[in-house]
């Protein structure tokens, strides 16, 4: 079987791409000026106010609607609720692994300001009393790395507060280490491959203890929520839904990249009112609302709003809120095609369903006539029986294309 396994040539290749020599990015707010702006402010109120408060902070982001910003969308709230009901000790890991085909917005704030994030980490940290923190970083971020560690060093040697141990690590270019228990094997220093569910990470994570996993957006908000309040974050939604999301917008527009933007909000009026129309010369015909895993959608419904929850009815989802938008210029059928070798590409080989069957269906695909029938019966195992969201979701952009763009296949 050609694929999927890491070979040490692919391995070499993701550690020469993270030691590259990326400059540190240079629009970064470094660790005093964060502080002159009263940085750390949050995390000293919450250790001011003891544990007493700890219960009002997680009904502060469960009124806020906070949810999880990797894809998932739980809500955050209700995940701090569950690891700090577990005994202790317990851990807390924090994945900034961004594989997401389309996504780039971990890499956009981050690079802006570390801190805000750090010191939503640590908040969190101190909610569910976590003993020690592992920041999990996509390898490909080579200058976010040299960042990062600056700035953990800076704070590690002048500290706000007292600080649980922090250590920063490598990934090594694997998609799948992004979901969340392949990371924490990854951690424990073992190949990255899903755990089987139950147990959940909450009650058995890293080395077993209860663990606290989020994406690094998700705890960026915490201390600007805190500060501002649950109703200033919640009101902010569009078309019935709640909060802010951050769209990493790519493909045909005149403006790509990352928009803070309501969630809620249609693929329509994001490229009106943020991306600067489509590109010259270009119709919108479809888009990726999610990535390579959230399926394809036609422009017949640019009208939906964009969030958790909207678009399952539709056969996708937001994921990461990677919008990868296509023109009349572009062929679904090619973009399927590429999604799904992607996917083949990125298997982890753990189980038949998803090992074989993206392989098989890339094959299929690649011929002048889909086989549609065989394709769809290859779906219908890969979502039913594959152990993880990979394999799961990897069928999405096959079957849309098949069910929204029939004349590409006519
Ligand atoms: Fe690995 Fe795919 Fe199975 Fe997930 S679905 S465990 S990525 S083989």
């Amino acid at each position: 079987h050609p694929v999927p396994f890491a070979t040490p040539e692919r391995v070499q290749d993701a550690i020469n791409q993270g030691n590259r020599d990326e400059p540190i990015p240079d629009q970064a707010m470094d660790y005093s000026t964060y502080l002159e702006a009263d940085g750390y402010g949050q995390l000293k109120g919450v250790l001011n106010d003891g544990e007493a408060n700890h219960e009002t902070i997680i009904q502060t982001l469960e009124n806020a609607k906070l949810r999880g910003l990797g894809g998932a969308g739980f809500p955050t709230g209700s995940k701090w609720r569950i690891v700090r009901d577990y005994p202790a000790p317990r851990l807390m890991a924090v994945n900034i692994d961004e594989g997401e085909p389309g996504t780039f917005k971990d890499h956009y704030y981050l690079k802006r300001n570390p801190h805000r994030f750090l010191e939503g980490m640590l908040i969190a940290a101190t909610v569910v009393d976590a003993a020690k923190i592992y920041i999990y970083l996509r390898d490909e971020y080579a200058g976010i790395r040299k960042l990062l560690q600056r700035e953990l060093d800076a704070l590690i040697r002048n500290p706000p507060c007292p600080l649980p141990p922090i250590e920063l690590r490598r990934g090594a270019g694997a998609y799948i280490c992004g979901e969340e228990s392949a990371m924490i094997e990854s951690i424990e220093g073992k190949r990255g491959i899903p755990r089987l569910r139950p147990p959940y990470i909450a009650e058995k994570g890293l080395f077993g203890r209860p663990t606290l996993e989020h994406n690094m957006e998700t705890l960026y908000w915490v201390p600007e929520l805190l500060e501002k309040g649950p109703d200033w974050f919640s009101a902010q939604g569009r078309n019935g839904r709640y909060g802010l999301r951050s769209f990493s917008v790519s493909g045909r527009v005149k403006k790509p990249g990352v928009y803070l933007a309501p969630a809620g909000i249609t693929l329509n009026e994001l490229i009106a009112e943020y991306c600067g129309g489509m590109q010259k010369g270009h119709r919108l015909k479809a888009y990726f609302p999610g990535g390579a895993s959230g399926g394809i959608l036609p422009a017949s419904l640019a009208d939906i709003p964009l969030d958790f929850d909207t678009l399952h009815e539709y056969g996708c989802f937001i994921g990461s809120a990677a919008i990868i938008i296509l023109s009349d210029q572009d062929s679904v059928r090619e973009q399927a095609l590429n999604a799904m070798r992607f996917f083949a590409d990125e298997s982890c080989g753990q189980c038949t369903p998803c090992r074989v069957g993206t392989e098989k269906a890339a094959t299929l695909m690649s011929e002048q006539e889909w086989d549609q029938p065989l394709l769809q019966e290859l779906c219908q195992v890969m979502s039913d029986a594959s152990i993880c969201g990979l394999g799961q979701a990897a069928p999405n952009p096959l079957r849309s294309a098949l069910k929204y763009f029939p004349e590409e296949f006519a």
